[in-house]
């Protein structure tokens, strides 16, 4: 069976790119009916903070990739990881180093002076420890192999292989006796049965490091597929203003996380040239073959049609719902209230037919909803202000009577009592129609006026139209 792991360390927020490796690795184990794990890498204890973890599996939950069994913490399985170094010293396949910190600089400042990678010399691969000098707590080294080569067969990148040479012995356990990143993520993965790694590519340097472990503890490697990182639109590594923020910012800017999986999953991989995947679509056409091997390119744009099209695919009540989600955050600016009263809530579902047509957002959806939203008297926008002259407030005021005695209150009574105003006075609908919606919705574009004017109700018009009336 196939076992995943999404192994994210809780340094910072779920940035983009950690989101999409969650994703193809909750995309290859539902694809074959396997496992996907999720294993905190904590172990750099100065860095890792709680609300980064909170804020991983937050993000993993809203973007509706589940994980399988507990999470792991690898911190807490340090007493396995010294244990597996101490294993290791025991078949001769470590040593202990006890190279001084001085010693260390003046290896890294010759390799800096050659202008290549700092290599530890295996000063003490052979070496007698009762020489050790005293004082100096030592390391664990793996005794790597010094000549031929690792071979990392990946998924994506093909066939890579390194000489051992340009491998030094890299340290398994610190002084202080914590295990370091690469003994920890071998013997993590290995306990917890993982066949298959699926990482960005800057960790296939460690891939070769890790190899050498396997080999030295006798293990098989799971499958490796390292996967080319995310740039931006103009090619340079993504940075914020290239959209590598938290998923929680793509929340809170009203994207769906239908939306951004769907935005995802075609970041660096293809199949033929569909670019719309339902979740079933998705678990069923995902393999690693398609990923491809140069970096994808982060495109706001195409995220936002996207976006544009599962909104108008959306139900209203989950619309409502993800409004409802990220309300906290965007109703400061607006004066709006935090939460939905009930009446809100049936009018926005009521509104949400004619809104959802042309929003991109979450964020356009609550704004075209301002006249649903507002209160009395409205702001008007320049735009609106603008259609709401003198003499079109009189208009105003001189069909008041008119829609105030209609017997019914709807779309189309409504479009009648304008229509027949227009005609008796020989006006283009038009001129009544956009001060109409100026004042209903403090705006110049809104949903079909007619449609407001139903939601709204005839009270609420009333009034409305009564504080623009002159
Ligand atoms: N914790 C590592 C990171 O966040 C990932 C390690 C791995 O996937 O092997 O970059």
């Amino acid at each position: 069976p196939v076992v995943t792991r999404f192994a994210p360390s809780p340094t910072g927020y779920l940035h983009i790119g950690g989101a999409r490796t969650a994703l193809f690795n909750w995309l290859y184990a539902r694809h074959f009916g396997g496992r996907m794990l999720l294993r905190i890498e904590d172990t750099d204890r100065e860095r890792s903070t709680q609300g980064a973890i909170d804020a991983i599996l937050e993000g993993l939950r809203w973007l509706g990739l589940d994980w399988d069994g507990d999470v792991v913490y690898q911190f807490a399985r340090a007493d396995r990881h010294r244990q597996v170094a101490e294993s290791l010293l025991a078949s001769g396949n470590a040593y202990h180093c006890y190279a001084t910190p001085d010693e260390l600089t003046a290896m890294r400042e010759a390799a800096r002076a050659e202008g290549r990678p700092m290599r530890y010399d295996g000063r003490w691969r052979d070496r007698d420890p009762a020489e050790a000098p005293a004082g100096v707590k030592p390391v664990i080294r793996l005794r790597a192999p010094s000549d031929g080569e690792t071979v990392v067969e990946d998924q994506v990148q093909g066939r890579v292989t390194w000489a051992n040479k340009d491998l030094d012995d890299l340290v398994l356990l610190r002084s202080d006796g914590n295990p370091t990143y690469m003994l920890a993520v071998v013997v993590d993965d290995h306990d917890m049965g993982v066949t298959h790694v699926i990482r960005g590519d800057d960790h296939l340097t460690n891939a070769a490091r890790q190899g050498q472990i396997y080999d030295a503890l006798g293990w098989s490697a799971p499958i490796m597929a390292h996967i080319p990182l995310i740039h931006g639109a103009d090619g340079a590594k993504l940075s914020k203003r290239h959209g590598a923020l938290g998923v929680d910012a793509y929340r809170d800017l009203g994207y769906l996380p239908s939306a951004l999986r769907n935005y995802l999953v075609r970041l660096g991989w293809s199949h033929g040239d569909q670019e719309v995947f339902s979740t079933e679509e998705m678990i069923a056409a995902f393999d690693l073959k398609s990923i491809g091997r140069s970096a994808a390119r982060f495109d706001f744009a195409k995220l936002e049609n996207l976006n544009g099209l599962y909104i108008r695919g959306a139900d209203d009540a989950v619309l409502i719902d993800a409004i409802e989600t990220i309300l906290p955050v965007l109703a400061p600016d607006r004066g709006l209230p935090t939460a939905l009263s009930p009446e809100l809530r049936a009018k926005l579902g009521a509104a949400m037919p004619g809104l959802k047509e042309r929003a991109k957002t979450l964020v356009d959806l609550l704004d075209s909803a301002y006249y649903l939203t507002a209160s009395r008297p409205l702001g008007l926008d320049d735009k609106a202000k603008a259609l709401l002259s003198e003499e079109a407030r009189q208009r105003l005021a001189a069909i008041l009577p008119a829609l105030a005695d209609l017997p019914e209150w709807n779309a189309a009574s409504t479009e009648g009592a304008v229509r027949r105003f227009a005609e008796e006075n020989a006006l283009k609908l038009g001129l009544i129609a956009q001060p109409l919606r100026a004042a209903l919705t403090g705006r110049a574009t809104s949903p079909p006026v007619f449609d407001v004017m139903a939601v709204l109700g005839r009270e609420e018009c009333l009034g409305r139209l009564g504080d623009q009336a002159s």
